[in-house]
């Protein structure tokens, strides 16, 4: 494998399915289960970071008259119960897992420890990290570039429904042109919005290569570990 260790990024509102009709498709926890577990299966070590967007977003809050930092908060919460299904999921195809939240709650989760989390990813246990990095006005995205340079991941894996990196929105453009390969520089100077501005300045920084896929596609997120060309690679 040409990554030993990966931070995969998957948003929560993919855990809906496309039918929309629920809040977490089993049939898409189990697509997940299966597709992580063939990362296992050549003892990747992988940490996965998943959004709330399929249950609540901070920026939703106002337009309901609760206050942002508080619907952040809120939130985070749905990020751990995305974590929480995602880990029994996991555990029922018999892989080993961890989660770790950035807000203690000591009967779900453990706090994140970084050398803890690291002490996990080496014994092969698959880390969750919940709750965001446990403060409001940041994003998962962002949660996912912080977790991933702290527990030193090769890269950090952005699953989406879309196969990398358009030009312009393929969902909208038929004749949009996918990237194989950006720079960091280039994916800035024409505002690609790969990752919300913090996550991607985290990743830049710190030199931290990120590869956007398509997570529904079976078999490419092991080809994406393996090195092979899929989705965009930006670095
Ligand atoms: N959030 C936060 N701090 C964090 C991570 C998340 O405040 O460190 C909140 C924020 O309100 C965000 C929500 O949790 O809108 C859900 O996360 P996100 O929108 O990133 O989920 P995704 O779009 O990946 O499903």
């Amino acid at each position: 494998m040409k990554y030993k260790r990966i931070l995969l990024k998957l948003s929560g509102e993919a855990l809906q399915g496309p039918s929309k009709s629920t809040n977490i498709d089993p049939i898409m926890l189990e697509q997940y289960c299966a597709e992580i577990q063939t990362l296992r299966d050549q003892k990747v070590e992988l940490a996965i970071v998943i959004g709330g967007g399929n249950i609540f977003r901070g920026g939703q809050a106002e337009s309901l008259g609760i206050d942002r930092v508080q619907g952040d908060y809120m939130g985070m919460l749905a990020t751990v119960i995305n974590a929480m299904a995602l880990q029994s999921a996991l555990e029922r195809h018999g892989l080993y897992t961890r989660l770790m939240a950035g807000i203690k709650m000591e009967q779900v989760c453990e706090p994140f420890i970084r050398r803890r989390a690291i002490r996990h990813l080496e014994k092969g246990r698959i880390v969750i990290f919940g709750a965001g990095i446990g403060n409001p006005y940041f994003t998962t995205d962002s949660t996912a570039s912080l977790r991933a340079i702290e527990v030193q991941a090769d890269i950090v894996l952005k699953g989406t429904r879309v196969d990398g990196v358009y030009n312009k929105d393929p969902e909208k453009f038929p004749d949009a042109v996918r990237y194989k390969t950006l720079s960091f520089q280039e994916a800035y100077e024409r505002n690609l919005n790969i990752m919300d501005m913090t996550a991607f300045t985290l990743c830049m920084e710190n030199k931290l290569p990120i590869i956007v896929f398509d997570m529904n596609k079976k078999g490419n997120l092991l080809k994406i570990a393996n090195g092979e060309e899929a989705g965009t690679l930006i670095s």
